[in-house]
C-alpha cells in the first residue's frame, strides 16, 4: 500500500468506536463497492458485519477507494482496513449491493483486487464471492456473472450458514448449501437468468432477530458518529413504484421503543432511526421524547408528510434532537399523478409540513419528487411549480428530484422509463418555473437510463455493463454497451 493510503486507513480505524477486531482462522472480507463514507452509513452492511463477527468469523472490511483514479495509478492491490491484507487473499468475499449503479463499483473492486471480474475466468485460488444487500429485493440478475452465489432478501438466518459452508467443504458443498437456503441463488446452476420470473423468492427472517443495528461509530461516515438502529422493517403502504411496499415480506414489523432504547450503546451521542416507514411507527413520538430526554442527537431515515401533519410533535422533537432539514416525499408532480401511483400524500399534508418547518426553525423543507412517471404531462409540472411556490412562501423549499426508474417486484415494473430527453425536458420546465423561488437538486437522467437498463436487465446486462466499464466507463461507453440488449427495447415507454 502507498504510505498515504495506508496512513488514511489507520487514521480512520483509530477514529472508530465499537468492538475491537478479533483475528482468527476463518477470515472473511466484507466488501462494500462504494467508498467508506457510504459503506459505514449502511445499516445492512454493518449488521451483517456484526452477525458474522458474533458467529466467530474474523471479518475485515474493504471499500471502493475514495479516489479511484489515484488508487489505480498507485498499482497497489485493494486491501482490507483491519490488517491491510489484499482482498484476493481471502477465501470468501461477502458483497453488499444497495442499488444498480454500485455494480460498476463491484467491477472496479474486483479489478483492483486482481480477481478476474467474471466468475467463469476465476480459478480455485480465487475467493468465493457471495452477494447480498438491498438490491436483492428487486433485481440482482445483472450481478450474476460476477458472483458465485447470492442470498436474496433478509439475510439474518442465511448469511452465517452460507459463510460457514465455505469453510467446511469444497466449492460444490458451499454452492449446495446456498441453494438449500431460503433466497439462495447459484447463478451457474440456473437455467436462465434474464427475467424476474427467473429469481427465487426472497428470504424473510424471524421477527425475533430484529432490529438490525450498527456496531461501529465513525466520524468519517455520511451519517457521522451515529448509532443506527432499525425501528421497524418494511411498510404497510402500497405505493406502486416501491419495492418495500406491503406485499414485500409481510409489510411492516415493529420494534418496541424500550427494546430500541435498551440497545443504544453508552458511547453513542447520536441515534439514527432506520426503517422504510419509520414515521408510521405508532410509538414514534414517545421514542423521540425518550431520546431527547437522554440528550441524544437524532437522525431519521424517512418521514411521511401525512404522518408528520397528523402528529406535529414529531417535527418538534426531531428539531430538538438536532435534525436540521425536514425531509418528506411527495413523489409525483401533481395530485392526479400521486393518485395513479397510490401515494397517500395530498397538498394539505405538505403545507402543514412547511408550516411546521417554519415554526420549529428548520433550515429548509426538502421534498422528494420523481419526474418521468407514466402519463406525466406539462400541466403536471405547472401544478408542481405553482404548488412549490405556495410552499416556498411559507418556508424555504428544496426539491430533490430523481427520474422514475421502474423496478422488479412492483406493480409499475412493466411501465417503462420515460427516456432521457423527456425527463430532461420536464426538469428544465421545472427549473425555469422555480428560478429564484426554490432550489431544485436533480440526479442525472442519463445515469437513470443506465439504472433502468440494469433494473430491467438480466445476466446479459451485467456482461454488457462490464464491456462498458472496460471501454472507459463514461455514460456514452455504458449506454453503447447496454443499448443493444433486448431488455432495453422494453425499457422505453411508448410516447
Ligand atoms: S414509498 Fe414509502 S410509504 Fe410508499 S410503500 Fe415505499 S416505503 Fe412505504
Amino acid at each position: 500500500m502507498s504510505w498515504s493510503h495506508s496512513e488514511m486507513l489507520r487514521e480512520r480505524l483509530a477514529d472508530e468506536r465499537g468492538p475491537v477486531f478479533v483475528p482468527g482462522d476463518r477470515r472473511v472480507c466484507l466488501l462494500y463497492p462504494s467508498p467508506y463514507r457510504a459503506g459505514m452509513s449502511s445499516l445492512g452492511y454493518q449488521w451483517i458485519h456484526g452477525l458474522l463477527a458474533q458467529a466467530g468469523f474474523a471479518v475485515e472490511r474493504a471499500f471502493l477507494p475514495d479516489d479511484l483514479d489515484a488508487f489505480r495509478k498507485s498499482r497497489r492491490p485493494l486491501c482490507t482496513y483491519e490488517t491491510e491484507t489484499p482482498v484476493s487473499h481471502f477465501p470468501v468475499i461477502g458483497v453488499s449491493l444497495a442499488y444498480e449503479l454500485e455494480l460498476v463499483g463491484l467491477i472496479h473492486c474486483l479489478e483492483l483486487s486482481g480477481i478476474p471480474a467474471l466468475r467463469k475466468d476465476r480459478g480455485e485460488q480465487d475467493p468465493l464471492v457471495l452477494l447480498g444487500g438491498p438490491l436483492t429485493f428487486s433485481n440482482p440478475l445483472p450481478s450474476a456473472p460476477f458472483v458465485d452465489a447470492m442470498l436474496l432478501g433478509e439475510a439474518e438466518e442465511t448469511v452465517v450458514p452460507a459463510v460457514t459452508a465455505a469453510f467446511e467443504g469444497d466449492r460444490e458443498d458451499f454452492l449446495d448449501e446456498v441453494q438449500r437456503l431460503p433466497g439462495g441463488l447459484v447463478p451457474e446452476r440456473a437455467e436462465r437468468l434474464e427475467q424476474q420470473a427467473d429469481l427465487p423468492q426472497i428470504a424473510r427472517s424471524s421477527d425475533l432477530l430484529l432490529p438490525a443495528r450498527s456496531r461501529i461509530l465513525t466520524p468519517h461516515a455520511e451519517l457521522s458518529d451515529m448509532f443506527l438502529v432499525e425501528g421497524e422493517r418494511g411498510c404497510h403502504r402500497q405505493c406502486g413504484f416501491c419495492v418495500m411496499r406491503r406485499s414485500t415480506n409481510g409489510g411492516m414489523r415493529l420494534v418496541t421503543p424500550q427494546r430500541l432504547l435498551d440497545l443504544i450503546p453508552p458511547e453513542a451521542r447520536r441515534v439514527g432511526l432506520v426503517g422504510a416507514a419509520i414515521s408510521d411507527h405508532p410509538q414514534l413520538p414517545a421514542l423521540l421524547q425518550a431520546l431527547v430526554d437522554r440528550g441524544l442527537g437524532i437522525g431519521i431515515s424517512s418521514l411521511r408528510a401525512d404522518r408528520v401533519s397528523l402528529k406535529p410533535e414529531i417535527a418538534r422533537l426531531l428539531r430538538e434532537g438536532g435534525y436540521k432539514t425536514l425531509t418528506v416525499a411527495s413523489d409525483a408532480a401533481s395530485q392526479r399523478l400521486r393518485r395513479t401511483i397510490s401515494k397517500g400524500t395530498v397538498e394539505r399534508h405538505l403545507v402543514a409540513c412547511a408550516e411546521l418547518a417554519r415554526e420549529h426553525r428548520y433550515k429548509v423543507l426538502k421534498v422528494y419528487m420523481m419526474l418521468g412517471l407514466p402519463d406525466e404531462r406539462p400541466e403536471d409540472i405547472d401544478e408542481l411549480i405553482a404548488f412549490t411556490k405556495q410552499l416556498a412562501a411559507i418556508h424555504p423549499v428544496a426539491l430533490g428530484v430523481a427520474p422514475f426508474v421502474p423496478k422488479f417486484n412492483t406493480p409499475m415494473s412493466e411501465l417503462g422509463f420515460a427516456g432521457i430527453k423527456p425527463v430532461e425536458r420536464s426538469l428544465k420546465h421545472l427549473q425555469k418555473g422555480l428560478r429564484g423561488k426554490a432550489e431544485v437538486r436533480a440526479t442525472s437522467a442519463r445515469f437513470a437510463w443506465i439504472e433502468a437498463a440494469l433494473a430491467q436487465g438480466g445476466a446479459s446486462a451485467g456482461l454488457a455493463l462490464l464491456q462498458g466499464v472496460q471501454a472507459g466507463g463514461s455514460f456514452a461507453d455504458l449506454k453503447r454497451a447496454l443499448a443493444p440488449l433486448n431488455s432495453t427495447s422494453r425499457l422505453h415507454r411508448a410516447a
